[in-house]
């Protein structure tokens, strides 16, 4: 018997976990917060994302849940180029966060008017 793969064929099949096939690692976010951010607005561009946490399982429970790095994971393969050109253009961009100058509402996210009143972000 060559190898020691033997056991290969025999995996349950495991639908929506990281080591599933399709599922794919897109990147390693720096805080639970951008992940998710991330992952909404992937999902909202119509690509299945999740959040998986990042320890490797033989130290799971031996470091605090926040400082293991979230990671963003697609859920087909077939989206991460996508997904990643997205982010790639996302990232690109300075974070927006503007207080409207009109009815000083805070904005935020990749608008450049005011949500409230349609006031043009100020210079
Ligand atoms: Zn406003």
């Amino acid at each position: 018997m060559p190898g020691g793969h033997a056991a290969a064929g025999a995996r349950p099949h495991v639908a929506r976990s990281p080591t599933s096939t399709t599922m794919k690692k897109l990147l390693q976010a720096p805080n639970l917060a951008l992940a998710t951010l991330w992952a909404d607005q992937l999902r909202a561009a119509g690509i299945a994302t999740s959040v998986q946490r990042a320890y490797a399982s033989s130290i799971a429970g031996e470091i605090p849940p926040d400082q293991a790095l979230p990671e963003v994971w697609v859920d087909e393969d077939a989206d991460q180029a996508r997904a990643a050109a997205l982010l790639a253009e996302w990232r690109r961009r300075p974070e927006r966060r503007w207080a409207c100058p009109r009815c000083h509402e805070i904005v935020e996210g990749p608008f450049e008017l005011c949500w409230n009143c349609g006031a043009p972000e100020p210079p």
